[in-house]
C-alpha cells in the first residue's frame, strides 16, 4: 500500500456556472482535511471551471490559499485566453500572486490551441516560464492539438489530464510532456510508464472525481512497486523542483 501521495489535478474555490452534476465547490480548510484523510501531502491547485473575467478573483482565492498552506499546495492560476487582457493576467499570476503555473481547459474555455490568434498567448507562457496542465478529451482539448504547443515550447512542461490513447501518443513524441492519472484506466497506466516511468503523475480531480476510486485506478494497475512510488510521488516532487 502506498503512503504518501501528491497529486497533480485538483480544484479549490468556488464553481462557476460551469458544473456538470453536484456543486464543485470547495474551500480550502475542507480540502487540506481531505488531504490529511488521504495522505496527500501536498497537490496543484486551481480553480474550478469558469468562464468571463471571474478566472481574476478565483486566481486572488488560489494564491491567498498557497500563503494559507505554502507546504501544501502548489498554486496554477486560471485564464481565458479569448480575452484581450489575457496576457496581462498571465502576468499578474506570476508577478503578483507568485503562482507556480497555469491550467487551460480548451473545451470550457472554447478555444483552438493551436489556432495563430493564440501565438502570443502561448509565447508569453513560455516566457514566463508557467507549466500548463491541459485537461484532454475530446474536440479542442484534443491531445493531437495540444502536441502542437508541446513541440513549439520544447522547455515548458505540460501536462495532460485525464491519461487516454491520445495523451499516450504525444507523451512519446515530446520529451516536455507529462501525463496525469484522473478518470484513466490502469491499462492506460501500464502502456505511460513503458514510454517513461519519470513523466506519470497521479492525479485525482478533485472534487469530480473521489480519492477513493482515483487510487484504486493506479494501485490495480500492474506496474512494480517502484513505479507506484514514481506515480504517487516521487516524479510530482521532481517536477516541482523544475518548476521553481
Ligand atoms: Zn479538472
Amino acid at each position: 500500500m502506498i503512503t504518501k501521495i501528491c497529486d497533480a489535478h485538483v480544484h479549490l474555490g468556488k464553481s462557476g456556472p460551469w458544473q456538470p452534476y453536484a456543486d464543485p465547490t470547495i474551500y480550502v480548510d475542507d480540502l487540506i482535511s481531505l488531504f490529511d484523510e488521504y495522505n496527500v501531502e501536498s497537490a496543484i491547485v486551481f480553480p474550478n471551471p469558469n468562464v468571463g473575467d471571474k478566472y481574476a478573483q478565483m486566481n486572488d482565492y488560489i494564491a491567498m490559499s498557497v500563503r494559507k498552506y505554502p507546504k501544501r499546495l502548489i498554486g496554477f492560476g486560471r485564464v481565458d485566453p479569448r480575452r484581450e487582457d489575457a496576457a496581462e493576467e498571465l502576468g499578474r499570476i506570476k508577478n503578483t500572486l507568485h503562482l507556480t503555473g497555469l491550467k487551460l481547459h480548451p473545451m470550457v474555455e472554447c478555444f483552438r490551441p493551436d489556432h495563430p490568434f493564440f501565438n502570443k498567448f502561448f509565447q508569453t507562457v513560455d516566457e514566463l516560464c508557467l507549466p500548463t496542465l491541459f485537461h484532454t478529451g475530446d474536440g479542442f482539448s484534443s491531445p493531437g492539438l495540444i502536441s502542437k504547443i508541446a513541440k513549439k515550447y520544447p522547455k515548458l512542461p505540460i501536462i495532460l489530464g485525464h491519461l487516454k490513447e491520445g495523451a499516450l501518443t504525444v507523451m512519446g513524441q515530446f520529451e516536455n510532456v507529462y501525463v496525469e492519472t484522473s478518470g484513466t484506466l490502469p491499462d492506460f497506466i501500464e502502456l505511460a510508464i513503458d514510454i517513461d516511468e519519470e513523466r506519470v503523475l497521479f492525479g485525482s480531480d478533485i472534487p469530480y472525481y473521489r480519492y477513493p476510486t482515483q487510487i484504486a485506478i493506479v494501485e490495480a494497475s500492474k506496474i512494480t512497486q517502484k513505479a507506484k512510488r514514481k506515480v504517487f510521488y516521487e516524479n510530482f516532487k521532481a517536477l516541482c523542483s523544475k518548476m521553481k
